[in-house]
């Protein structure tokens, strides 16, 4: 069993707890947080020993009647991985804390390439966390995660010559009540090009790829307007049964009627889905073009999840406790990856086993 501590508890840090709960290889230690909020309350009510991420702020979970298994350096030193989830730049800062007890870490996108040994996602550079010498991976943004699994088999299989994709993001998230617009579309950043593709280039350093940025009034997801020059001149047919085979990208299928993010939303709630989340890239089926040796499609990430599986990999792959494909299909399998089956004849179950079961 892998000892996982989970450092940050928000949006990403209580999706991850959920899905190393749903490994029977691997062990949630506990979850750690700065204060005794909502989200502090539903750890309690789902099982989860509670750390104290500020020691100081320790009293203010005994004042509001929660019990405490310990404080972070209790957490960090029991784990053999800890999931730093707190907000960007935080995780960069307790680096120190990890050392202190050498214990391995994982941060998210939003921490600098530059303080980790390595970016990872499961799909394209799995083996770059089993090497002894790393102690710290990046599990990199929700938009590079899903710009990393498109880009990896169509190199694979065509070539990518040249990328250049627009990502209408989002604003913020469904609870980030202070973020924005409102009523507005931003270029975001209004320079060219935008950050993401150099964050593309950590995990495919020779990827020849633009990327510019839009943020508009939206919650729910992301969606990117994708082109990509191919090296050959696949058909549509040839590019939708290569993606078909990949159990984290999604072709939207025309039968489904979905015509946009709110609606890929309410199936992902409809069919029970935890938090409503989507885990697979969503790529429009009818979107699949290609001119020439141009390929055009649009694809929608949800941008809250679609880092989970990765995580859940990126713990498997620091640990060296599996290789790249038994670990994807443990994780799919034990949280319900693959939308597909639900439209392709066979219906899969496609939300978490139990791990207790
Ligand atoms: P969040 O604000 O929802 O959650 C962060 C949590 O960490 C909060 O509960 C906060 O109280 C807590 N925290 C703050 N300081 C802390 C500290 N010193 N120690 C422990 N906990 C602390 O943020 P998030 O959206 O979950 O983002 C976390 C990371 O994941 C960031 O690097 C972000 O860029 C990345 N990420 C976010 C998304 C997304 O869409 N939300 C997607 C992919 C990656």
């Amino acid at each position: 069993m892998i000892k996982v501590g989970v450092n940050g508890y928000g949006t990403i840090g209580k999706r991850v707890a959920d899905a190393v709960r749903a490994q029977p290889d691997m062990k949630l230690v506990g979850v750690a947080k700065t204060r005794p909020n909502y989200e502090a309350e539903a750890a309690v009510r789902k099982g989860y020993p509670l750390y104290a991420a500020i020691p100081e702020k320790s009293d203010a979970f005994r004042n509001a009647g929660i019990d405490l298994a310990g404080e972070i350096d209790d957490l960090v030193m029991q784990s053999d991985v800890v999931v730093d989830c707190t907000p960007s730049g935080i995780g960069e800062q307790n680096r120190e804390l990890y050392r202190r007890y050498d214990t391995r870490a994982l941060f998210q996108g939003g921490e600098s390439a530059d303080a980790v040994d390595a970016s990872f996602n499961a799909r394209a550079n799995y083996d770059v966390a089993r090497d002894d010498d790393v102690q710290f991976v990046r599990v990199v943004s929700c938009n590079t995660t899903g710009l990393s699994r498109l880009m990896a088999p169509l190199d694979e299989a065509f070539g990518v010559e040249k990328a250049r994709i627009t990502l209408i993001r989002r604003g913020g998230d469904p609870a980030d009540a202070s973020r924005g617009p409102i009523n507005d579309i931003l270029p975001d950043p209004v320079t060219v090009p935008s950050h993401h593709g150099p964050d593309v280039n950590t995990i495919f350093p020779d990827l020849n790829i633009d990327t510019v940025g839009v943020k508009v009034p939206a919650t729910l997801m992301h969606l990117h307007s994708v082109n990509v020059t191919l090296s050959e001149t696949p058909t549509v047919d040839e590019v939708r049964d290569l993606l078909h085979e990949e159990p984290r990208l999604f072709l939207v299928p025309d039968i489904a009627g979905i015509g946009g993010t709110g609606q890929l939303k309410e199936f992902a709630m409809d069919t029970g889905r935890p938090r409503g989340d989507l885990w697979e890239n969503c790529i429009w089926d009818e979107s699949l073009s290609v001119e020439d040796n141009d390929l055009y499609l649009f694809q929608s990430i949800h941008q809250e999840s679609d880092v989970i599986p990765e995580n859940v990999d990126a713990i498997r792959a620091i640990m060296d406790a599996a290789d790249q494909q038994e670990s994807m299909e443990k994780t799919d399998e034990n949280l319900g990856v693959g939308l597909e089956s639900v439209f392709g004849g066979v219906r899969k179950r496609i939300t978490p086993r139990n791990a207790d079961d």
